[in-house]
């Protein structure tokens, strides 16, 4: 397992799911059973429509960027190396994450590129998706 120094994320009731499927080396987001809408973060109830009856679906795990800065100080309490790429992206399903963008030069990283989704084991039962450079969107 490599080296991790930052927090290790607490599943609640509420996204369990989610680490799990991280865990498998899937991304999956709560979908709305009454209005359909995909979401992220997880939550218990819908954003759309405030409905609980959500059903967990896997994603693609492709998206661009949306956007993103460069931290090169990093927040108190949050141990992580500098610089690293904080970002936002849009999923090809809609919902956008923030996540880290990894395996890139900070100065390559451009909004609208294609990235995908990879995980990292930072503890034996939490794996952080993150993101990386994808030949495509596709
Ligand atoms: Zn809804």
């Amino acid at each position: 397992m490599p080296e991790y120094s930052g927090p290790i994320p607490v599943p609640t009731p509420e996204t369990r799911p989610f680490w799990d499927a991280a865990k498998r080396r899937e991304l999956s987001l709560p979908r709305c059973r009454a209005c359909g809408t995909l979401h992220y973060f997880p939550r218990g109830v819908c954003p759309g429509c405030l409905s609980s009856d959500l059903a967990w679906e896997r994603v693609s795990g492709r998206g661009t960027l949306h956007t993103f800065t460069i931290v090169h100080r990093g927040q108190k309490g949050f141990p992580v190396p500098t610089p690293y790429v904080l970002a936002i992206v849009e999923l090809a399903e809609g919902p956008r994450m923030m996540t880290t963008l990894v395996n890139v030069e900070p100065e390559r990283v451009r909004i609208g590129m294609p990235v995908a989704v990879l995980f990292r084991d930072v503890s034996d039962t939490i794996a952080l998706p993150l993101f990386e450079p994808a030949a495509s969107a596709s």
